[in-house]
């Protein structure tokens, strides 16, 4: 679905990402790992066009999203994603907070867009909050909601960023739960986290980041169990 090729990125002077080479399947799930500063979030940004890299190229299926004249609001309609903070509007309800893209981006019409809302509300489990303001809800349905309004737009993609590391930790399993339905239903999804437990077995592959480069990538089995790269070694012996 996603190819990455030879993508380089340099904030100013300084590179952040070297050369990266990454493949996001069909209906897989690619956990990113890695110390902080290791360029997992500005790969991410590159992916949605929220940062242009300086090198290399970024196709989804048959575009090219690095091509000069590239529609990047159209690429950015094929790919979703979830903020370690959700950004919701606060004077929205929860169901116009999922439906707002829908009618302003996507032209679709009122109810059409309310009927997706529900379905997609429903799949978080949150269809009872449709209209609440988001504010009257704990931060895991908040983030339940913006996943709810990034499925909502059709992704073929899903990005996620520490999706829960804002969260306290008893309304983490929650978000967690419904990105594992996510996964085994076969969204296709690059996932930044800190949650161990999910890599190892929600992911289809693991890649470990290092210093701009993607130090390592294999089965969630050869990541945590066969290790070699050392400064993976490193990391695991102070995450796990
Ligand atoms: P973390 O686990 O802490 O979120 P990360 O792996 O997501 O880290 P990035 O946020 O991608 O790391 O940052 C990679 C490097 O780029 C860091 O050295 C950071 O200081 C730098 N950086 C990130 N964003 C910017 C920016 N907007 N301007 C300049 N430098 C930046
Ligand atoms: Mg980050």
């Amino acid at each position: 679905v996603l190819r990455v090729t030879r993508l380089s990125k340099s904030y100013g002077d300084t590179p952040v990402l070297h050369d990266i080479n990454l493949d996001v399947r069909r209906a897989e799930t690619l956990c990113l790992i890695g110390p902080s500063g290791s360029g997992k979030s500005t790969l991410l940004k590159c992916l949605n066009l929220l940062e242009k890299p300086q090198a290399g190229e970024i196709r989804l299926g048959e575009t090219c999203l690095t091509a000069p004249h590239a529609d990047v609001d159209a690429a950015r309609a094929r790919i979703g994603m979830v903020f370690q903070h959700f950004n919701l509007f606060p004077h929205m309800s929860v169901e116009r907070n999922v439906t707002v893209a829908l009618t302003s981006v996507k032209g679709m019409d009122r109810e059409q867009a309310r009927a997706l809302a529900r379905r997609h509300l429903d799949e978080v489990g949150l269809a009872a909050f449709a209209g609440q303001r988001p504010g009257r809800l704990s931060g895991g349905q908040q983030q339940r909601v913006a996943i709810a309004r990034a499925l909502a737009m059709e992704p073929e993609l899903m990005l996620f960023d520490e999706a829960t590391s804002a969260l306290d930790p008893e309304l983490v399993k929650d978000v967690l739960a419904v990105m594992r339905d996510l996964a085994s239903g076969g969204m296709t999804m690059a996932v930044v986290t800190h949650e161990m437990g999910f890599a190892r077995e929600a992911a289809d592959r693991v890649a470990f980041m290092c210093d701009g480069r993607i130090a390592e990538i294999g089965t969630p089995d050869r990541i945590f169990e066969r290790a070699d790269h050392p400064r993976l070694r490193q990391f695991l012996s102070q995450v796990l």
